[in-house]
């Protein structure tokens, strides 16, 4: 069942409550990336037009004791937000009382208010994240319908998405129907050829992932430091690279049941030292020696990627395929950054998190299909799991045209 989306909602002249995911890194009080903004203004913008009264909530960070609330204040946001959509956003320091219920009843159609983090909530008794219903039932009070944008956390069952949406009528904002559609339908229904890229840390963090995919794509390639505990199962020397040993034995059991679906890495980028300049070469597995680790897909691994994605049609990739943060390791992820921006009629979804930052770091921004707002929420999307972000909104109408259609309200 597909569920309801901003266009099945009346807004017009109502309060709406927006889940917006406006975790945004912010360094000394400035923004290092709005991409989480920018994403979210089609629906703000949306629901202005349509003279609704937006109210806008979102957590920033984490909050564990009173010294993390300043650092996390979302009153830097609200002035970022003011200049994209060159409106007046009222920044309300408050996450419920007296200042802010007076902000939302003195509002006019069209206007903004955003309320304080959601995870100030978190300081007592953790409300916010543990979803405590008072909670979400009090958010729930401020407004008539709610929307949530917020695909970044719809892995989550917090107050501030799943509390809401249990007490109001609920609907996905545009950017959560981009996220969905993209992601979940490219999973779903691929055009083939279907390759996925892995890269990344931990092999750990993606196993799920991986055993997905491996029943979805038609090919997997897998890069960054993750490749390291399939080339040390399979019985390579990798030195001092990336590796965990808890999970040889698994990584030879996914390696079976690929059936030669997934491709390692040929040669590597290796270094003795992690660290920005260290001095560095290329090296197939067989001349890396001990002391060294890998730190990058090396030149001949570039060569048989780009080979294996050519004529894909699909491509879902998540995870750098280096130390992308170093310049002299980052030339494999932005090889693959050059290679998906190419593919000509291919549909290239990023998973967001440090893949989706590299890209956009790279120049690549406008390149893709889709880069994913969320990280974690990707990831777990991808493992085939159920988001309680998606699943407590509403579900669409049956449509009842009569003509035994499956417009499905489309
Ligand atoms: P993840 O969050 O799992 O996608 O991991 C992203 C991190 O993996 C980035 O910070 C990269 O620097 C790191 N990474 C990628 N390749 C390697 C590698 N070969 N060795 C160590 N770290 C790596």
């Amino acid at each position: 069942m597909k569920k309801k989306t901003l266009e099945d909602l009346n807004v017009k002249g109502k309060k709406v409550l927006v889940r917006v995911d406006f975790n945004v890194p912010i360094i000394d009080g400035v923004i290092s990336d709005d991409n989480r903004i920018i994403q979210a203004l089609p629906t703000i913008n949306y629901l202005l037009e349509e003279n609704a009264k937006v109210i806008l909530l979102s957590h920033l960070g984490r909050i564990k004791s009173e010294a993390d609330l300043a650092k996390n204040s979302l009153e830097p946001v609200a002035k970022r937000l003011q200049e994209l959509l060159g409106k007046d956003v009222l920044f309300v320091n408050q996450t419920r009382g007296a200042e802010l219920e007076a902000a939302i009843n003195n509002m006019k159609e069209s206007e903004v208010v955003m309320l304080q983090n959601t995870r100030y909530e978190d300081l007592d008794g953790k409300k916010e994240s543990k979803n405590d219903p008072a909670l979400g039932a009090y958010w729930a009070s401020l407004g008539d319908v709610f929307v949530n944008d917020a695909f970044g956390t719809a892995h989550r069952s917090h107050a501030s998405n799943v509390g809401i949406a249990n007490c109001l009528e609920a609907a996905a904002g545009f950017l959560m129907e981009k996220e969905l559609k993209y992601i979940g339908d490219t999973v779903d229904k691929p055009e083939r050829p279907f390759v996925a890229i892995l890269g990344g840390a931990k092999v750990s963090d993606k196993i799920n992932v991986i055993e997905n995919l491996l029943i979805k794509a038609d090919k997997i390639l897998i890069g960054g430091g993750m490749a390291y505990t399939f080339m040390k199962a399979q019985g390579h020397n990798i030195g001092t690279s990336l590796c965990e040993n808890d999970k040889l034995e698994l990584a030879n059991t996914i390696l079976a049941k690929a059936n030669g679906k997934i491709i390692l890495p040929v040669d590597v980028v290796v270094t003795k030292e992690f660290a920005e300049d260290a001095p560095f070469r290329a090296t197939g597995y067989k001349g890396l020696k001990e002391d060294e680790m890998g730190l990058d897909i090396g030149p001949k691994t570039i060569k048989l990627f780009t080979k294996e994605l050519k004529g894909a049609k699909t491509v879902v990739w998540n995870g750098p395929m280096g130390v992308f943060e170093f310049a002299n390791f980052a030339k494999g992820t932005e090889a693959v950054c050059e290679v998906l921006a190419n593919l000509k009629g291919a549909r290239t979804i990023i998973g967001g998190g440090d893949s989706a930052a590299a890209a956009i770091q790279m120049g690549y921004r406008d390149k893709f299909t889709h880069i994913s707002t969320g990280g974690g929420a990707s990831l777990e999307f991808l493992e085939g799991k159920k988001l309680p972000g998606v699943e407590s909104l509403n579900d669409q109408e049956e449509c009842n045209c009569g003509s035994g259609c499956d417009c499905e309200h489309e």
